[in-house]
């Protein structure tokens, strides 16, 4: 089941979307508090303009170097056990919004990763039973300002800018990370390929991880990582994030107004 957030008639609304892929069935509330009630009202795929499916309450759980070969083009080791990060919350925006590059850097990159949503309030959660915990899956850009990330030794500059966690296009419930494929293309070129089997640290240890450190709450986010492949973002450009079953992506870059 593919569930959308959009705005409708200046309000935000969920759908759900319907078999034919055509309209979003109209949702009585945020169905990750509210269940699947629907309203009967049904609004075309076309005239609902996508937002972010989900904003994280607290955090944006961030996983470095998750994909052998990307920590390798980072001149890094693989670590072992998962290297965390967060991004604030005011970072997300939602598809087709614009990625906004800050004067401050010189060296803004693309990201493409899965990330996870969170659905029930957990802590100290046993990997056995992590995937008890997910709501659903979506698509997530982690972009970067590189040249700070490196300059400051720590990643809180560098990946929390505003308009730095692009998210969407839906929730997928019903996810197969073992088939999945995740691939990032700038301006219709490909950048990033890769499997999401190929995880460092899988879903069910990285929701392990996470929650034996913070309390996860409903609507946050875990991006698992990114794969090889990441690369410069320049304004004028359209990065494009598709993992399969799920949706692409898209968002505008732009310079700082
Ligand atoms: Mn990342």
């Amino acid at each position: 089941m593919k569930i959308a957030r959009f705005s409708r008639e200046g309000a935000i609304a969920f759908g759900i979307l319907d078999e034919d892929e055509r309209e979003w069935v109209v949702l009585a509330g945020d169905p990750m508090y509210a269940g699947f009630d629907t309203t009967g009202e049904r609004v075309k795929v076309t005239d609902a303009p996508l937002l972010a499916p989900v904003l994280p309450r607290s955090k944006v759980i961030g996983i470095g170097r998750n994909y052998r070969e990307h920590a390798e083009e980072m001149g890094a080791d693989a670590p072992e056990a998962p290297l965390m990060f967060l991004k604030p919350n005011t970072a997300v925006i939602g598809p087709n919004d614009a990625i906004v590059l800050p004067p401050q850097s010189e060296r803004v990159e693309h990201e493409g990763e899965l990330v996870v949503v969170i659905g029930r309030i957990g802590k100290d959660i046993a990997e056995e039973s992590a995937l008890d915990y997910v709501f659903g899956y979506t698509v997530g850009n982690d972009v970067t300002a590189r040249d700070l990330q490196r300059a400051d030794g720590q990643w809180a500059r560098g990946k929390g800018f505003d308009t730095f966690c692009p998210l969407g296009p839906v929730i997928e419930t019903e996810f197969d990370a073992a088939s999945a494929t995740i691939e990032t293309r700038v301006n219709g070129e490909q950048r990033q390929s890769g499997r999401i089997s190929d995880l460092i640290h899988g879903i069910p240890h990285l929701i392990a991880y996470a929650s034996s450190v913070w309390t996860l709450l409903p609507g946050d986010v875990i991006m698992t990582g990114t794969p090889a492949g990441v690369g410069p973002l320049v304004a004028g450009d359209r990065v494009e994030v598709t993992v399969s079953g799920i949706g692409t992506l898209s968002n505008p870059v732009r310079a700082k107004a």
